[in-house]
């Protein structure tokens, strides 16, 4: 089956005949997109010495929306120098004047909110709402946060100084592309340290449109150096002789092969990898909200979220009435155009991730799950996926251990407690679980005995600037946010 050729009965037209259509409310604000964007390097656009472009597409239609350039290993080398001769004179500016810049920076991006939400969901799919009303203000979030810290990094550690490291490769991933670039500038920027930072190749365009937000601001030449290109290119952040330290957020077979590559080389890495979180939902929980945590858990921007709940463990007892819940609601989500106001699930990041959702979600039916699919009309052009609830999963599944990075659900159930925490851990991967229950003690005990970095309780999906973020096994290791993010900016001396 095509992506472009499904087609399931609307909804609305299952629950309330043909009354209750929405009219569409599409996002018309601009922008400001250019035809082509060239590399930033030492607070400049300099085209790649490569010569070599490449195309960014949409996937909410398909269609091109910029060239981007592909940055070499000279080009690579270029940013490296321009962030290590930038270093000295910002590592030594006193925190209060980088707090400034950091502050400014925030300011910004909040008075360019919208027109960085549409970029962001025009360049990635994710629905309008959720860059709106999330990815941006969580990213504007970021920088005042640390704006605050870049005066007090004495008070971190108490009795200890903090020192920068020096210049720091970044490398991010397409599902929070501007969230990801502030939770990696931020920190490193308040510390003092200087920065050449890649974003992933289907979503270049939000922080490329960044450099210009940090050339209103000011900040000094060479401090922020963007490059562009993919695993090659990334490749050449990574080994750079000038780099001091490695931040990565991305896949797990990449941050395996990362690891090998920095092995003995001295410089510092963090690693925010893959995820296949469990969102346990216990009998006395109140059902309805958890219903609502499961659809947040799994569904924000289309299951492109490596702490996404993907496995559902549901009390024996309540299974069947949470399912029927669940598939109720699933019915009235709304899957289609991201640019319109009322669409819940957008388009998928890419043609090459749409083909790996669902080689596993043909997996997981050969394998003997039982699939549901909340009917939907999806678009003809673009990539979308219907909103998936996998049952009859066994633990041996790949859809129970490998992560998926869609809209698609595995649920399991449990009896007890110990066999929930049983069956949560039982995966590779350590980066998130939620637990639904009103007992303060069983939260307790659960939160304590899950091997995952974030454990929410009655929620899921919450972030913010001061929680520390990050995984146990193969999630990764190193912390985002928080004071804990801070020290992986800085040595103490
Ligand atoms: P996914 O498979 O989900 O696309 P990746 O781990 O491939 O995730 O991508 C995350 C980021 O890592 C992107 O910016 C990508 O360009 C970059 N990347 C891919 N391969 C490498 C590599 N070998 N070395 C460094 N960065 C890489």
């Amino acid at each position: 089956m095509s992506a472009k050729s499904r087609t399931r009965t609307p909804a609305r037209e299952l629950l309330f005949g043909n009354l209750w259509e929405y009219d569409p409310a599409p996002e018309t604000a601009s922008p400001h997109l250019q035809d082509r964007y060239t590399l930033f390097v030492n607070g400049k656009w300099v085209a790649p010495k490569t010569k070599k472009f490449f195309p960014s597409i949409s996937p909410r239609n398909g269609e091109i929306l910029a060239e981007i350039g592909q940055a070499g290993a000279a080009d690579v080398d270029a940013a490296y120098q321009s962030a290590a001769a930038a270093f000295p004179a910002w590592s030594k500016l006193p925190g209060a004047e980088r707090g400034k810049y950091l502050y400014r920076i925030a300011r910004l991006l909040q008075d360019r909110a919208r027109e960085f939400a549409v970029a962001e969901t025009l360049d990635g799919g994710k629905p309008i709402k959720e860059s709106r009303d999330f990815d941006v203000p969580m990213a504007a979030a970021h920088f005042f946060y640390h704006a605050g810290w870049a005066d007090k990094l004495d008070c971190v550690m108490p009795g200890k100084k903090l020192a920068p490291l020096g210049v720091v490769g970044q490398i991010i991933p397409w599902n929070f592309p501007l969230l990801m670039l502030a939770w990696k500038l931020a920190p490193a920027l308040a510390c003092g340290n200087t920065v050449v930072l890649k974003p992933a190749e289907t979503t270049s365009i939000t922080c490329l449109k960044f450099a210009t937000i940090l050339q209103e601001a000011g900040l000094p030449p060479g401090v922020v150096n963007f490059v562009t290109g993919a695993g090659e290119t990334g490749a050449a952040v990574v080994n750079h002789p000038l780099a001091k330290k490695i931040a990565f957020t991305g896949s797990t077979a990449v941050g395996k092969g990362i690891q090998r590559a920095l092995a003995g080389s001295g410089k510092k890495l963090t690693l925010e990898l893959g995820g296949k979180a469990a969102n346990i939902i216990f009998e006395d929980a109140a059902i309805d909200q958890a219903v609502e945590g499961i659809v947040n858990g799994i569904f924000f921007n289309q299951g492109h979220v490596c702490c996404a709940g993907s496995r559902l463990l549901v009390q024996e007892s309540i299974a069947s009435s949470v399912l029927q819940k669940l598939k109720i609601r699933l019915r009235s989500l709304r899957v289609g155009d991201p640019m319109d106001k009322n669409t819940d699930i957008g388009a998928i990041n890419s043609l090459k991730q749409w083909e790996k959702i669902d080689e596993l979600v043909k997996t997981g039916v050969a394998e003997g799950a039982e699939l549901y699919q909340a009917p939907c009309v999806l678009p003809q052009r673009g990539y979308y996926y219907a909103a998936s609830i996998f049952t009859n999963v066994s633990l041996s599944h790949r859809i129970a251990q490998e992560e998926i990075f869609g809209p698609v659900l595995s649920v399991l159930t449990f009896r007890t407690p110990e066999e929930a925490v049983e069956k949560a851990n039982n995966t590779p991967f350590g980066l998130s679980a939620g637990v639904w229950t009103d007992k303060g003690s069983l939260i307790l005990k659960m939160s304590s005995e899950l091997k995952a970095g974030v454990v929410w309780a009655n929620t899921y999906n919450k972030f913010d600037p001061t929680s520390p973020f990050g995984g146990y096994k193969e999630s990764g290791f190193g912390r985002e946010g928080g004071k804990q993010g801070l020290l992986e900016y800085a040595e103490m001396v």
